[in-house]
């Protein structure tokens, strides 16, 4: 194919709507094909809110760095820790303290640790985990006959319960999967697709048999992987000074795209010669060949309501749930019981407040000062989302009478934080991956130009958000290209 740089000279017009994570990393990889080939492009970025970001929000405050949204992110994804790479702040990142690991789970309402040797769910050592209180001895012979069950014929998908009962059975999923799975997805496990959540557990299923046989081949061959020490190995990944520090980055470099921030896209309207008008709530409206919709599936079923009533139908059909975090910091030697552990996660058959605690500084280096431990609460979710409505002040009591119930914990915070997430959680249900091919195509074929990208689509998590900005930004280019040669 003719590259673009030959074929015209006229800077095509790309207006991606949404500055959260998605929306920063499609400007990014488009500027650099804009950089590196030369392929003339005019971007503009709009955002809703004061500052980019969307979902990322790091709140730096008296010596402590407060997560309101995510903390930190897979390391087995590299899309994330590349852009960091990219962007010159490699050397902020940082890894978990490992030797503290430790995630407590409440079975009740006493704190029990996971047995050592759990990978993700499954357990991978059999003495730790044979001698753990957490499951009951019926729990764990049913969680042993992964071993002789037959794996799953075919190839559609399933909820996330209906796998873990099938294959560990009811006690593995109520007190180990649901409550550590829905930290990232924050979804009803029963309403859950394993393909579009994690799809790893259907392919291990399929090669090994059995769950538990394929995480132990899994580990053996990670075991002969020499741990590289110039390199994070940790599960999970964050940045010295927060997560926000990604969205700096990205906002600094994003030098030739033009942002505007504390601006709503209204609508979104055909034009002539393919071309689009994204209206602005500023009165402004901005010609477009191509239109990046990065912003969660409710507000894409705004803008293109008038014009593909279909597709915003489909769009507005994705759930979404609201959760709130409410971050305490307290003096150490207000504490009676020493913190071990990066935490605890509270199984939905508990019936409590909240649903996990984090003891942030503890997880990370840099979040608080010496003297002092910052911790995390969840509240919300799934059947629980009017809670999110409490005052800051109700959210506050609630979290620390839970905390008093459960660790003890009678000492006043010397800070306090709420952050609320409305309908901020996309819920991939069962046969998420077959609407979102559909929404693609109908994309693809009917609103030519027009791409949906970030959360509400292929993956959550803040790396998964990252590849489909570039992914996004690729199709796009590859789009305009062949535009330019059919014109
Ligand atoms: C509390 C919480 C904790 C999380 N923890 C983790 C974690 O630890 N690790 C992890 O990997 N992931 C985590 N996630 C998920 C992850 O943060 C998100 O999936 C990701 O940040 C979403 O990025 P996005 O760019 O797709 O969407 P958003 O961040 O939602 O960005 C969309 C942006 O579009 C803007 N917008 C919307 N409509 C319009 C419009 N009409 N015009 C202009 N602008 C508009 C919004 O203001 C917003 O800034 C967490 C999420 C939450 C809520």
């Amino acid at each position: 194919m003719t590259p673009l740089t030959e074929i015209t000279s006229q800077p095509k017009k790309i207006v991606i709507i949404g500055g959260g994570i998605t929306g920063l990393s499609t400007a990014y990889y488009l500027q650099k094909e804009k950089r590196i080939n030369g392929i003339p492009l005019s971007i503009t970025l709009i955002e809703a809110g004061e500052k980019l970001g969307g979902k990322i929000t790091t709140e730096k405050v008296d010596g402590f760095t407060i997560e309101g949204g995510p903390d930190c992110f897979l390391r087995q994804k590299p899309w994330a820790s590349e852009l960091a790479e990219e962007l010159g702040i490699g050397e902020e990142l940082i890894g978990t303290n490992d030797d503290q690991r430790k995630t407590y789970v409440l079975v009740n309402g006493k704190l029990t640790p996971l047995p050592d040797g759990v990978m993700l769910i499954i357990p991978t050592k059999i003495m730790p985990f044979a001698f753990s209180p957490l499951i009951s001895l019926s729990g764990k012979i049913r969680m042993g006959m992964d071993l002789f069950i037959p794996p799953f014929k075919g190839a559609d998908d399933e909820s996330v319960g209906d796998f873990i009962r099938r294959r560990l059975g009811e006690e593995a999923l109520y007190k180990i999967a649901e409550p550590l799975m829905s930290g990232i997805h924050v979804s009803d496990p029963e309403k859950q697709s394993l393909l579009a959540t994690f799809p790893r557990f259907r392919n291990i299923e399929q090669k090994h048999g059995s769950l538990i046989k394929g995480m132990l081949t899994q580990k053996k061959a990670a075991n002969h992987q020499p741990l590289n020490p110039s390199k994070l190995n940790s599960l999970f990944i964050s940045l010295k000074n927060g997560v926000e520090e990604l969205i700096n980055g990205l906002e600094h470099s994003l030098n030739e795209c033009q942002i505007y921030t504390n601006t709503l896209a209204t609508s979104i309207l055909p034009a002539a010669d393919r071309m689009y008008t994204v209206e602005l709530n500023n009165g402004e409206s901005i010609g477009a060949d191509v239109v990046v919709l990065a912003i969660p599936a409710y507000n894409a079923a705004k803008l293109l309501g008038s014009f593909h009533p279909k597709l915003a139908n489909q769009l507005g059909k994705i759930p979404y749930v609201s959760t709130a975090t409410i971050s305490m910091a307290f003096r150490k030697q207000d504490i009676q019981k020493p913190f071990t552990g990066f935490g605890f996660v509270v199984p939905s058959t508990e019936n409590r407040d909240i649903s996990a605690c984090t003891w942030s500084s503890i997880k990370f280096n840099h979040r608080a000062p010496e003297d002092y431990l910052l911790l995390r609460c969840f509240v919300g979710g799934p059947g629980k989302e009017e809670m999110v409505d409490l005052t800051d002040d109700e959210l506050f009591r609630l979290a620390h009478k839970e905390l008093n119930l459960i660790l003890g914990l009678s000492a006043d915070p010397v800070l306090t934080r709420v952050y609320r997430w409305k309908k901020a959680n996309p819920q991939y249900e069962v046969g998420h991956l077959d609407r979102v091919k559909e929404m693609f195509s109908a994309c693809a074929y009917e609103t030519p130009g027009i791409y949906l990208t970030g959360s509400a689509y292929e993956g959550v998590g803040i790396p998964d958000c990252i590849n489909q900005g570039k992914k996004t930004a690729g199709q796009l280019l590859q789009y305009i290209q062949q535009e330019q040669v059919y014109a």
